[in-house]
């Protein structure tokens, strides 16, 4: 259906404008009349995307395209300026109108005061600077690597000033903040450095599924590389599609999961798009044994990568707690899609470039055949995550998952303690059965064991939701760190 003729600019359905003597609403003269008169949208490519299937199209970065249907939530269907039409990811194209700072090179939209460090100290260059948007809403923050007098990141808050101008020093106004960015760019004026770069060539998203409406792989066009881990399902391993797409191949050991019910649930979960999960291409489902295709996720399993890096994190509470507030950010999303994860903890979240935390494996549980695993009664049953109703009812929810949240965290500030040291699964039932929960981690602060403790309110009606606990999150970081 190619509904965007019919939107205004800012998106919404139009209402069509009958100039005086107009023709009659409805006739055909009157919707031709329509067509020509409301500006189609359009939008500017914010990564480059190369189309690799035919029907899809090229984008590159900064250009303009007319969209010609926007009816599906993921795939667009566009013209570029040399009158070419194809599909290309909808996250990787925002409304011209809309677009603000996104069109810079040096805004990094919503990424937090913790992963900003990190990405300016991995670039290491004098003068290297983000925008990024502020934990106060509406407000935007510069953050700036210098070595002087030695390495380290400087955060400052872009203010307005009673004419609505932008400073970070109230000598220096401009009415605008690209002109404030460029002033500094040739004056320091007070700044720890002169602005001199910005990290370039950062990640583009992964898309919902490889093509527009793509999500059965042929598994000739996967060249398949070393090993990355093995799991309950079976051997992981890197590959490239049609040589140019990271991705990860699980192949499914046969006999463990319920194929065909999965490969049908496949379908739903390449549509789920979200920063903080981990996302699925598709499958290759005609030949055994299947094979599942995802994002492609550098540093691993989050648990190995807590207990590999104890040393410098555990010193970095305000950088875990950012792993806990992304993954909240993943599972909020997943609630309100009322999808239940079933199995999260920290062996289920992965670590990509730029310290990017993503939660994996969401709804798999509900496929393994295993019974070992599924019944809470099995050796393989994740019962240090399971709450009472899952212990006793195997009652599953969103609210099931916030318990498992709340262990999850507590296996982020510990660095990747196993939860209840070596007590035995008996034993542990015993103990949550009786309300005796796990203790504070060393150096963690009340404020976040607090929230924890929510997740283990023996009721799932008293645990707070996970886009209740998002902001929870946020206040508490706030609150005990500076933006
Ligand atoms: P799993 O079967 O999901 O438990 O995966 C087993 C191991 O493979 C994990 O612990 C990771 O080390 C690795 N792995 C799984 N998926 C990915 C991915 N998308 N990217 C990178 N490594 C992965």
């Amino acid at each position: 259906m190619l509904v965007s003729v019919f939107r205004n600019s800012t998106g919404a359905q139009s209402s069509p404008i009958m100039p005086g003597g107009g023709a009659t609403p409805g006739t055909p003269s009157a919707k031709l009349k329509e067509k020509s008169m409301i500006r189609p949208k359009v939008v500017v490519a914010l990564y480059n995307y190369k189309a690799i299937e035919t029907g899809d199209l090229s984008l590159e970065k900064n250009a303009e395209y007319e969209v010609i249907d926007d009816s599906q939530e993921h795939w667009w269907k566009v013209r570029d300026n040399h009158g070419n039409t194809g599909f290309i990811p909808s996250n990787y194209v925002k409304e011209k109108e809309l677009i603000g700072l996104q069109q810079y090179e040096w805004y990094v939209h919503d990424m937090s005061r913790q992963r900003s460090e990190s990405l300016l100290k991995h670039e290491d260059k004098e003068g290297c600077f983000v925008v990024r948007n502020s934990s106060t809403k509406g407000l935007y923050t510069l953050s700036l690597y210098t070595k002087v007098p030695h390495p380290h990141v400087k955060h400052y808050h872009i203010k307005q000033n009673s004419r609505a101008e932008f400073y970070l020093s109230e000598k220096h106004c401009c009415s605008s903040i690209p002109d404030l960015i460029n002033y500094h760019k040739h004056n320091s004026g007070g700044l720890a450095s002169r602005l001199k770069t910005s990290p370039c060539d950062r990640p583009a998203p992964a898309t919902a599924g490889l093509s527009h409406d793509k999500w059965e792989i042929d598994p000739h066009e996967l060249m398949l590389h070393d090993e990355l881990g093995s799991g309950q399902f079976g051997v992981v391993r890197r590959g490239k599609w049609r040589g140019s797409i990271d991705v990860a191949v699980k192949m499914m050991k046969e006999g463990t999961m319920s194929e065909d019910d999965f490969i049908e649930e496949a379908k739903v979960m390449t549509k789920l798009q979200h920063t903080n999960l981990v996302q699925l291409y598709g499958v290759c489902s005609k030949n055994r044994p299947i094979f599942i295709v995802t994002e492609y996720m550098r540093h691993g399993s989050l648990l190995n990568y807590l207990r590999k890096h104890e040393q410098s994190l555990s010193s970095n509470q305000g950088l875990l707690l950012d792993m806990c507030i992304q993954i909240c950010k993943g599972m909020a999303y997943l609630e309100r899609h009322n999808y239940i994860h079933r199995d999260l903890a920290a062996r289920n979240c992965l670590v990509g470039s730029e310290n990017i935390v993503k939660v994996a494996d969401f709804g798999l549980a509900r496929y393994v055949l295993d019974d070992q695993y599924t019944s809470s009664g099995g050796t393989k049953f994740p019962i240090k995550w399971a709450p009472p109703e899952v212990l006793n009812y195997t009652r599953f929810s969103s609210k099931s998952d916030i318990w498992a949240y709340g262990v999850l965290m507590w296996e982020v500030f510990t660095c990747g303690k196993m939860p209840y040291g070596r007590l035995k699964n008996t034993e542990v039932v015993e103990r949550v059965q009786k309300g005796i929960i796990l203790e504070k981690p060393k150096g963690c602060y009340k404020e976040v064991f607090d929230i924890m403790r929510k997740c283990w309110s023996p009721s799932p009606e008293q645990r707070p939701s996970f886009r209740n606990l998002k902001d929870q999150l946020v206040n508490v970081s706030q609150g005990i760190l500076v933006d």
